[in-house]
């Protein structure tokens, strides 16, 4: 890959950690109670669940912060885990509370998500939080982790947004839909794809912008890009390659090879938007913390 081309997400995400950690460090020497706390529910046992959260639980480490995880029977009820969220959501000493994604089948998703307190809700995806990012003058808690790491890319680099059109592929309520708001609110024209679209690679070929979250392994092609544009790959995709011990290989939702001929910055996969979901993730625990101790100390502490 032309390094030039590439926006790295994994030094971004590490430098955005270690700004944390150090805030956290130096409030601690004046504050020594603050103690930044994230709890974690993992309901059953799937290995790509255990993965992400081992990477969160790392991260979170590394910022010296606290965090656990809750592991519950894959056969909890819906009732018994929602009692679980009413105590963390209770625990003054727990300042941030994340449920795993997906949950099992027998459980509703969006009940259990919306029962998250909004001043606890660090993956931002209780309608309390959604509504005020959707809303034109509102404060949202907290902004979805994904979305928020994308634009930290995009602010990073310098790309303009006023004005530019950006097509964003999948309108998940993790990705999708809320960096097409996140976009609109930075003054883009955005234009939200997904599986009903016509004509999806016309409107490609016209995006300064292209965020592709659409889950199908290397789907937008080099050729559908306007030259020069920027290209954020949200994919997560494993597909077979008998090269690889494991017999798979990560990819994204853009074929790297072909796009990065045409794109100005394109972000790869693995080491571009991962790394900042986590990064932003942190930055939401601490938040969460500081917001905390603010609310019990009645003081304001200064941001650093
Ligand atoms: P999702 O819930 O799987 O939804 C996929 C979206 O893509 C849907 O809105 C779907 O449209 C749309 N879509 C599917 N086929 C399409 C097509 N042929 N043309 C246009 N749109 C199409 O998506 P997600 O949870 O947002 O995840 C998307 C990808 O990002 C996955 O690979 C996931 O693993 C990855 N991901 C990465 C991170 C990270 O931190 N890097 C975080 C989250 C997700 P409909 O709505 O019409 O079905």
């Amino acid at each position: 890959a032309n390094l030039y081309h590439t926006i790295p997400g994994n030094s971004i995400a590490k430098s955005i950690r270690e700004r944390i950690k150090n805030d956290i460090v130096t409030l601690k020497k004046s504050h020594p109670n603050f103690s930044p706390t994230l709890r974690i529910i993992q309901v059953g046992d799937r290995a790509d669940s255990t993965t992400y959260i081992r990477m969160k639980q790392k991260a979170a480490e590394n910022c010296s912060m606290v965090s656990k995880t809750e592991h519950l029977p894959a056969d909890i009820t819906e009732q018994s885990l929602l009692q679980r969220i009413k105590i963390i959501n209770d625990d003054p000493a727990v300042d941030a509370l994340l449920i795993q994604l997906p949950l099992p089948s027998h459980l509703n998703e969006e009940r259990i998500t919306e029962a998250i307190a909004p001043n606890k809700d660090v993956d931002g995806l209780t309608s309390a939080n959604v509504g005020q990012l959707t809303k034109k003058s509102g404060k949202p808690n907290f902004l979805p982790c994904t979305p928020d790491g994308i634009m930290q890319l995009l602010k990073t680099e310098g790309v303009p947004l006023k004005g530019k059109l950006a097509v964003v592929i999948g309108r998940s309520d993790i990705v999708g839909v809320p960096i097409s708001t996140m976009l609109r609110n930075a003054n883009a024209t955005v234009i939200n794809c997904h599986s009903s679209t016509v004509n999806l690679e016309k409107l490609i070929s016209m995006a300064d912008v292209v965020v592709a979250a659409c889950g199908i392994p290397n789907f937008v092609k080099g050729e559908w890009l306007k030259p020069d544009s920027v290209v954020i790959d949200v994919g997560i995709n494993y597909i077979k390659d008998s090269t690889k011990k494991s017999g798979l290989k990560l990819v994204g939702d853009v074929d790297f090879e072909s796009a990065k001929e045409k794109a100005s910055l394109i972000t790869p996969v693995p080491g571009g938007v991962g790394p900042m979901t986590v990064a932003m993730l942190m930055n939401n625990v601490y938040t969460a913390a500081k917001r905390n101790m603010e609310e019990c100390n009645s003081i304001k502490i200064q941001p650093l």
